[in-house]
């Protein structure tokens, strides 16, 4: 049965998040050749709409307002539900992202509807649809599949591949005006700790560093790799806990869970609520000291050897290519 569904779109500083395109990705594949519809929230997101459309979506729905400027899951519920009670969608897709694990709970309460969430691969399309997810943290995967209602999933962000962009493809952007009341929480003012380097959670290379950095000042040769391969630097609980750097940037179970297409871990040792967060890297390579360690099991490729020797090495020869 072709299906009508709803797909949110992100948007940070101007510009769509990879996540967007991704859940077009999953939709078109549940949609059973039904209609996608985009749905933009935020103020002045208009000019994004196209994008979408580019990426396969049938028509985009944009929500405007001054208070939906910073995400509040207060404003945007109501924004959302909105869109919902216009279009009366089949099924639901968000991006497993901060936002989207906030925002999905509350919507799927509101509409009384189940929710499958962290979603990493689809097996089969429309009404045959499986979902698969991680459980047990990443140790092992279950098969989903919904069986009455309106279908809502998350998709957890670099594991479905988006469309190919297509700047042809045409389809109406229209805005939906709706009257956001009673706020109970209106955000002033944003800080951002650092607005530098490549998004963690969407990074295609995550170089991570552990206790086994020793220092603040141990993160540099990594921060240098990160940059030669485009790449954004992330971290275990240990060195987070160790103060080498913020918290922002703890992978795992209690901190962000990434799937780029590399990850090097450095001087990590692999515990169970590290690997939660990174074991569906697409390849891992492992530098530790020790050729014992746990972080070995999981990488494709494992360096038993001292980091601070053997990244210097990999930045001298990745330059010469
Ligand atoms: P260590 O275990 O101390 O390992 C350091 C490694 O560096 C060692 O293997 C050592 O051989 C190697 N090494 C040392 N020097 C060098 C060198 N010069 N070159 C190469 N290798 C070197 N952890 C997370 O990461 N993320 C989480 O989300 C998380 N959540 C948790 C939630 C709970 C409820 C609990 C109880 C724990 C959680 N932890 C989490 C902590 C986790 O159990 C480990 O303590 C932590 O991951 C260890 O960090 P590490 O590997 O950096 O440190």
């Amino acid at each position: 049965m072709s299906k009508k569904v709803v797909v949110l779109g992100e948007a940070r500083e101007g510009a769509l998040r990879n996540v967007s395109f991704e859940t077009i990705a999953a939709a078109k594949k549940i949609s059973g050749g039904g209609e996608v519809v985009g749905v933009l929230i935020g103020d002045s997101i208009q000019s994004l709409g196209e994008e979408m459309i580019h990426y396969g979506a049938d028509r985009v729905i944009t929500v405007e307002h001054p208070h939906l400027k910073q995400y509040t899951s207060d404003g945007y519920s109501q924004a959302f539900m909105a869109v919902h009670e216009q279009e009366k969608p089949d099924a639901i897709v968000f991006g497993h992202t901060a936002l989207g694990k906030d925002l999905s709970p509350k919507i799927a309460s509101k509409l009384a509807s189940g929710l499958i969430s962290d979603v990493t691969a689809i097996e089969g399309e429309d009404d045959a649809a499986v979902f698969i997810r991680p459980i047990y943290s990443g140790k092992a995967f279950e098969k989903v599949k919904n069986k009455e209602g309106i279908l809502f999933i998350t998709v957890r962000p670099n594991n479905i591949a988006p469309l190919e962009h297509d700047a042809s493809r045409t389809g109406e952007v229209t805005s939906l005006t709706v009257d956001i009341t009673n706020l109970r929480t209106v955000i002033k003012e944003v800080i951002r700790k650092s607005t530098e380097g490549v998004d963690l959670s969407e990074a295609k290379v995550v170089i991570a560093g552990g206790r086994g950095v020793k220092s603040a000042e141990g993160f540099a040769p990594l921060q240098e790799l990160a940059n030669l391969l485009g790449g954004a630097i992330g971290a275990s609980r240990g060195a987070c806990d160790a103060d080498y750097c913020d918290y922002s940037l703890q992978i795992g179970q209690t901190g962000k869970v990434v799937t780029p297409d590399l990850y090097i871990a450095a001087g990590i040792s692999g515990a169970i609520q590290h690997m939660a967060g990174m074991s569906n890297s697409k390849v891992i390579v492992a530098i530790n000291k020790d050729p014992e360690a746990n972080i070995f099991k999981v990488a494709d490729y494992g360096i038993v050897g001292d980091l601070f020797e053997v990244i210097p090495m990999m930045i001298e020869e990745i330059k010469k290519i």
